[in-house]
């Protein structure tokens, strides 16, 4: 029945285990029932430990709920217990991930201090060690772990595949009569590296809740084949994120698309955005992408929502966009102070509509919505509030007038 096509839309979510990911009283838990999680990473050299600390705040302030710094040198390692405890002394908890390429086994072992900093690792199984060395050095990793009872995240990336592995699985597939397809083993040695990673992990005494995974690749269908076939082979949390993106529009739509493909099939238990900064950009602007993937699919709330039209010939003026963003930012703006004070807040849905046509309809659906006068109507601007029509705006002021209306509905 239509009834049924319509219910049976999205997915029940793949059930993971659930990694808790833990500072101080600060508990982000991964997987399992936990919502999906934002993370980002900071473009600081982290041995510049102010510089560090305050993009961090500025990270987790914007909504990212963990943090990776790049933890490459002796230099590096010494400073991650500098910068938690400026991050502690500025009240942000947001727990930090280490992110732990070639030299990671040493670091780890040589400053325990940063090693306990750390809320989780990121280790890359493709760049710790090659050959008989590998299992050593990532050994040494994974004890560190289980020592401090550390998340770990596998991440294997096409970027830094084991090249021992691929090449063993091509000339495995070469040696076979039938066709194959060499992008289909490249997919494969991705999978297998990460979970006969996470076997060994285990077999060294990681609990394997503390296992979260990822295969990240850089092409929007490359990504959606591999998550689809890993999510299938493992139950560990994954973490899910398109690599090098890229830049602006590009790197924004493709993320959303492959992301938001995977996170309604109920795969992906904490998301990545990895956006290249345009210059002049903001740090944030991956996180803020991030959240809005998850807003948009109803996952999870954490802005209220205006929605406008887009404006067509039956728009007066500008005046209508204008309005939509003038609410847009007065809303995201105090949203620091009204999510603690004003608990749902960010359910809430305000309609800033240009004309007759739509306007009172997309109104009545919001909490509290306008519909401002297009060609040839009136110069009036109904309110609705909970459905209903409540007053009439009229006059140069009705900006800030809905400004005022919205503000004093929610105080209410
Ligand atoms: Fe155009 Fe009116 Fe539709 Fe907005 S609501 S796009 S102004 S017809």
């Amino acid at each position: 029945s239509l009834e049924e096509a319509i219910a049976a839309a999205r997915p029940a979510p793949r059930r993971s285990r659930q990694a808790r990911v833990v500072w101080g009283s600060r508990v982000v838990t991964v997987g399992g029932d936990a919502p999906v999680r934002i993370q980002s990473m900071t473009n600081t050299d982290t041995v510049d430990v102010i510089g560090t600390a305050i993009q961090v705040k500025e990270l987790a302030i914007a909504g990212s709920e963990m943090v990776r710094i790049t933890v490459n040198t002796p230099e590096a390692a010494e400073a991650v217990p500098h910068i938690r405890e400026q991050l502690d002394r500025m009240g942000i908890d947001v727990p930090l991930v280490g992110d732990f390429h070639f030299n990671g086994h040493r670091l780890l072992t040589d400053f325990p201090a940063m090693a306990q900093a750390l809320s989780k690792y990121r280790i890359n199984p493709g760049n710790v060690g090659k050959g008989d060395k590998r299992d050593r050095q990532f050994g040494q990793m994974i004890e560190a772990a289980a020592r401090y009872d550390k998340v770990v995240r596998i991440g294997v990336n096409w970027g830094s595949l084991d090249s021992e592995l691929l090449a063993q699985m091509m000339d495995e597939n070469a040696a076979r009569a039938e066709p194959w397809d060499a992008q289909q083993v490249m997919y494969q040695a991705l999978i297998q590296s990460a979970l006969s990673s996470a076997a060994y992990a285990r077999e060294l005494g990681l609990n394997p809740d503390n296992i979260v995974i990822s295969c990240k690749v850089s092409g929007v269908q490359d990504l959606i084949s591999v998550y689809r076939a890993l999510a299938k082979r493992c139950d560990y949390a994954l973490h899910l994120g398109l690599t090098e993106a890229g830049m602006g529009t590009k790197g924004t739509v493709a993320s959303a698309t492959a992301l938001s493909i995977l996170l309604q099939e109920g795969i992906g238990d904490t998301i990545r955005v990895s956006l290249t900064p345009q210059p002049g950009e903001a740090r944030t602007q991956e996180v803020v992408v991030g959240l809005e993937i998850l807003q948009s699919l109803g996952l999870r709330a954490f802005n209220p929502s205006v929605t406008a039209c887009p404006g067509c010939g039956r728009t007066t003026s500008t005046t209508f966009q204008e309005l939509a963003k003038q609410i847009d930012d007065f809303l995201r703006a105090q949203m620091p102070i009204w999510r603690a004070k004003y608990p749902g807040v960010e359910n809430m849905k305000v309609a800033v509509m240009g004309c007759i046509v739509n306007g009172p309809g997309e109104s009545k659906h919001a909490d509290i919505g306008i519909s401002l006068p297009g060609t040839g109507e009136a110069p009036a601007a109904p309110v609705f509030i909970d459905g209903e029509k409540a007053l009439t705006l009229r006059g140069a002021g009705i900006a800030d007038e809905f400004q005022v209306l919205v503000e004093n509905y929610i105080e209410k």
